[in-house]
């Protein structure tokens, strides 16, 4: 497990001029992983699947982890990590968010999350399309979600070994980021960048990185 420790420090070190975040993504990891990722320090940690999520917070509840939503959460699922998630980066659509709205009232937290834009060519991936934030800009805003709190955007590029496309959908994402920071919403995190696009999202305005196979893989 020596590889993943040293993988996170070298990881930390390059995120560290742009002071970026890194979130170490977990998912599908097994134990003994995760326990090598706690010991280099890592707490930020990011699962797609809600039980495996729950599951793993269980198991390692004395450390002070923070875990993040980054895959599509379905609506029936929010009420399992609303207790604890402590960012929900992917939400693609409405009714999610009013059931994350509920779940947060219920548990008496304030849950903060992240827009996920489509950024990507691929239709697979999800997201709002930009314009269908816009009515947020009205006089109302996020009015109707007091127990949630915006802190950004989240996007995914497209696969590909094109570094001009992945540069091009990363610097439409910090357009659109800077777009809604000067509309006055609260972005604080444009979480973009993945084990093989992270370098690019940085150069780009990443704040936040999802690394997963790049830290685990031998
Ligand atoms: C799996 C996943 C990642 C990490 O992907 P790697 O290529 O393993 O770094 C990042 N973000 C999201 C949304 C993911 O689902």
């Amino acid at each position: 497990m020596q590889h993943i420790i040293d993988r996170v420090a070298n990881i930390k070190s390059k995120l560290e001029p742009y002071g970026a975040t890194l979130v170490a993504v977990s998912k599908f990891r097994s134990l003994p992983e995760i326990q090598a990722l706690v010991t280099a320090g890592q707490q930020d940690l990011g699962e797609n699947r809600v039980q495996e999520m729950a599951e793993k917070q269980e198991h390692f509840a004395q450390y002070p982890l923070r875990w993040h939503q980054i895959g599509t959460l379905q609506r029936n699922k929010v009420k399992y990590i609303a207790p604890f998630v402590h960012l929900v980066q992917a939400v693609d659509n409405w009714e999610l968010l009013a059931e994350l709205q509920k779940q947060a009232a219920k548990h008496n937290r304030i849950i903060p999350f992240l827009f996920q834009l489509h950024i990507a060519k691929e239709e697979t991936k999800f997201g709002f399309a930009f314009n269908e934030l816009l009515p947020l800009l009205s006089s109302q805003g996020l009015a109707a979600y007091p127990h949630l709190e915006l802190k950004g955007l989240m996007g995914m590029a497209t696969n590909t070994a094109d570094a001009v496309v992945v540069r091009k959908e990363f610097a439409g994402l910090k357009k659109h980021y800077d777009e809604l920071a000067s509309a006055g919403m609260p972005m604080q995190i444009l979480s973009m960048g993945m084990s093989q696009d992270w370098q690019l999202a940085l150069e780009e305005g990443s704040t936040m990185v999802r690394i997963g196979s790049a830290l685990f893989l031998e």
